[in-house]
C-alpha cells in the first residue's frame, strides 16, 4: 500500500527536517530510524505517525477536497 509521506515536525525543536532511510516505510517493522536533521532526535514510531497525521490534516485544510460528491441519479 502506497502512502504519501511528509516531513513531520520534530517534537523537540519543531523543525520539519527528517532524515529517513532509503525506501522508508512507516509501517515497516522495525521502524525507521527517522531522525531530525536539526537536533538529531530519533523519532519513535508513534511520534512519526502522529506527526504525519497532523501534517496530512493541515494540508487537507489548506486545499478543497478533491473528491466531488456525485449526485445519486440511479433509481
Ligand atoms: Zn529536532
Amino acid at each position: 500500500m502506497h502512502r504519501e509521506l511528509f516531513p513531520v515536525s520534530c517534537p523537540q525543536c519543531g523543525e520539519s527536517q527528517n532524515v529517513t532511510p532509503g525506501g522508508f516505510d512507516p509501517d515497516a517493522n522495525p521502524f525507521g530510524p527517522v531522525t531530525c536533521m536539526v537536533c538529531g532526535r530519533a523519532f519513535s514510531c508513534d511520534e512519526y505517525l502522529a506527526g504525519l497525521k497532523a501534517r496530512r490534516r493541515a494540508l487537507e485544510e489548506m486545499q478543497p477536497p478533491s473528491v466531488v460528491a456525485v449526485p445519486a441519479n440511479d433509481r
